[in-house]
């Protein structure tokens, strides 16, 4: 039997504990799971895609060290070609709260039209991450605030050093 890949995309703007949260249980799930970063010319993030990979590298050696089958890349262009092009049986989706699922349940209709044979899979995290999301984690980091339980080591550091807050 081939094996069964699925693709967890994302902008992970850093990485949070909840997005690893999601990772962990797709790598649970599925023979393979690719960690997408999704390239948008449109959006301005804070971290460069090149820093945001290397994060998301990070992250998962010091949360998920123990997994043998995540992969982490970035791509460009509509998410089902790209899927498509990996042989990918299923797009992994965070739900954390009722709004999420709007948007998510039409992305979800509009991928499936495009390719069939591709489900969307939703994953809820562990109810301590339903709050959380990364532009919550970057406005804290930037007044300063402790972020210990919202991000891995890495991405702490990483912020401390994008904001200038590193303290003797
Ligand atoms: P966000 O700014 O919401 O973190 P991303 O594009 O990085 O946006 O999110 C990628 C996927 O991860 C989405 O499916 C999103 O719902 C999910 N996600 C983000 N944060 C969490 C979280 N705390 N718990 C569960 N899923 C999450």
């Amino acid at each position: 039997m081939p094996s069964r890949l699925a693709i967890y995309p994302g902008t992970f703007d850093p990485i949070t504990n909840g997005h690893l949260d999601i990772i962990d249980r797709a790598a649970e799930l599925f023979d393979e799971v690719t960690v997408a970063l999704a390239v948008n010319s449109q959006k301005a993030p804070l971290f460069s895609e090149s820093e945001r990979l290397e994060l998301i590298r990070q992250a998962i050696i010091e949360r998920l060290g123990h997994r043998t089958n995540i992969r982490v890349e970035a791509f460009q262009g509509l998410l089902v070609d790209y899927a498509k092009d990996k042989r990918a049986c299923a797009i992994v989706r965070g739900l954390r709260v009722l709004t999420d699922f709007e948007y998510e349940f039409q992305m979800a209709l509009i991928n499936r039209k495009l390719a069939e044979s591709i489900s969307t899979v939703f994953l809820m995290p562990h109810e301590q991450y339903t709050y959380l999301n990364s532009t919550i984690v970057r406005e804290l980091a930037r007044h300063g605030s402790v972020i210990d339980a919202f991000v891995p080591p890495c991405v702490k550091a990483a912020l401390e050093t994008k904001f200038n807050l590193t303290r003797k």
